[in-house]
């Protein structure tokens, strides 16, 4: 008999599981159901794992314990939130991986109480009938980015997906070679435009595209797609075409021009301290572009959403498209939006804003958040444990200004090396959780993306750390 079938065989069976003295008390009621569904998918895990196995054969007895252990676990996990609160020491502002854009107090108010409570969504109060979803929210939009209308839809991805295929209705989409970008691990531009049944036509070369290339394109009903270069950057024997150019040329022609903007800037970055690098929404819609599309979540530091700007007879046609009500957003979305947009409005200067706080942060009151920091828990630290404010580089995230690294103060740990990464560990371990950066130097924790209400956080969470150690 081989090694494998020995270990199948001491593989518990399902009803060993349900009949064990701490499993059994909770398959009463309505837990059992589910219950009995985890246990066999616990067993089900346990048989794949086996196969593959290598090594002694373990007792059955004791492979029954373990499985009871880590479905008590599991049961345990399934009964609370499936997330934890994360202490962003990254430094990395609009970190996809941990939820991008922070909202604005007033967003998740605002969110929470559309939530709790019936509202006029979809009601006119004035005239005691149906009104239209949104539509205050759009004007907000809109009127901050200098478009005549605007629409608000899931995200970016379903923003460029609608507005091209609304404009190509099955045609021609002109995209340059440039611009057949991969954004995250799921959006590849050519895989999405070929879902809106378009026919692409690339043009140009990875690092050169004319306006010649792209006049060539434009035969009648052609729709000219241009991409935001998010996340990389091309750099030595380049040409690329301004937008002014382009959408001038598309006028001419009469072929509509959609702009993929990205990141959806309202506010000149410059005064925070950025490079000049992403065009403002207002710019990018006074080159003339048809449609501009970008997402709700990054700089502009709202909410998971798309916006989709241009005409008035283009945003209501893209309102009547059937797709339309598949990428709907919740109402929730709606009115955390809203409170974003009319912090814009209402700002005399740097609107309230998490995001934009972040990038905004003075190197002095970095220095001053990681000193604090370094005060609160320098005492407490292990032995051979030495602490120091640090200048780092902070980055926007969230495929902005990818090539800008911000400078910032980090709190760097200096220590003994596998107590560091043990550390760092038990960190990501902890409720909240923490995030730093591991390099050569040690541990450090980037101060621009913890808030001041948050360094009792961070202070709780090293302390907890530490006691795991050893
Ligand atoms: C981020 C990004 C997208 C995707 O936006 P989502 O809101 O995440 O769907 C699309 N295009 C560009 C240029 C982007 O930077």
């Amino acid at each position: 008999m081989t090694d494998t079938q020995d270990r199948m065989r001491q593989i518990p069976q399902v009803s060993a599981v349900l009949e064990h003295d701490r499993i059994a008390p909770l398959m009463d009621g309505r837990q059992g159901p589910w219950m009995t569904r985890l246990i066999q998918g616990s067993v089900e895990e346990l048989r794949l794992t086996l196969r593959k196995a290598k090594g002694s054969v373990v007792q059955r007895e004791i492979l029954l314990e373990d499985l009871v252990v880590s479905v008590l676990a599991r049961r345990k996990a399934l009964l609370g939130p499936s997330w934890t609160r994360v202490l962003n020491g990254t430094g990395v502002v609009v970190h996809t991986n941990l939820g991008r854009s922070n909202f604005p107090p007033e967003a998740a108010e605002a969110a929470r109480t559309v939530a709790l409570h019936n509202s006029d969504l979809e009601y006119d109060l004035q005239g005691g009938a149906r009104g239209h979803r949104g539509r205050l929210v759009e004007e907000k939009a809109a009127l901050l980015a200098g478009a005549p209308d605007a629409l608000i839809i899931n995200n970016n991805a379903a923003a460029l997906w609608l507005a091209v295929r609304y404009c190509s209705n099955g045609g021609r989409v002109v995209l340059s070679r440039g611009e057949v970008v991969a954004i995250g691990g799921s959006f590849r531009m050519h895989e999405i435009l070929a879902e809106t049944g378009c026919e692409l036509v690339e043009i140009g070369t990875t690092n050169r595209t004319s306006l010649e290339d792209y006049r060539e394109a434009m035969v009648p009903g052609a729709t000219i797609l241009k991409v935001h270069r998010s996340n990389f950057v091309v750099e030595g024997f380049t040409e690329d075409v301004e937008l002014s150019d382009l959408a001038a040329a598309c006028h001419e022609r009469n072929c509509p021009l959609v702009y993929d903007a990205g990141s959806g800037a309202l506010f000149p970055y410059e005064e925070l301290g950025l490079p000049p690098g992403e065009r403002l929404l207002t710019q990018d819609l006074a080159t003339g572009a048809h449609l501009v599309t970008c997402s709700g979540d990054k700089l502009l530091g709202g909410c998971q959403a798309g916006i989709i700007f241009g005409s008035r007879e283009m945003i209501a046609g893209l309102r009547k498209h059937p797709m339309r009500r598949a990428f709907r957003v919740d109402k929730t979305t709606l009115a955390a939006l809203d409170a974003v947009l009319s912090l814009y409005l209402a700002a005399e200067g740097q609107p309230d804003i998490p995001t934009l706080n972040q990038l905004g942060m003075s190197l002095e009151d970095l220095a001053n958040r990681a000193e604090k920091l370094r005060t609160l828990l320098q005492d407490q630290a292990p032995a051979g444990w030495q602490a120091t404010v640090v200048p780092g580089q902070s980055s926007v995230g969230g495929g902005s200004f990818s090539t800008t690294s911000i400078e910032s103060r980090l709190l760097l740990w200096d220590g003994p090396k596998e107590e560091l990464e043990a550390c760092h560990q038990f960190l990501r371990w902890g409720n909240p959780a923490l995030v730093g950066r591991m390099n050569q130097d040690g541990l450090a924790v980037d101060v621009r993306t913890i808030t001041e209400e948050e360094v009792n956080l961070v202070v709780d969470a090293f302390i907890t750390a530490w006691s795991r150690l050893n």
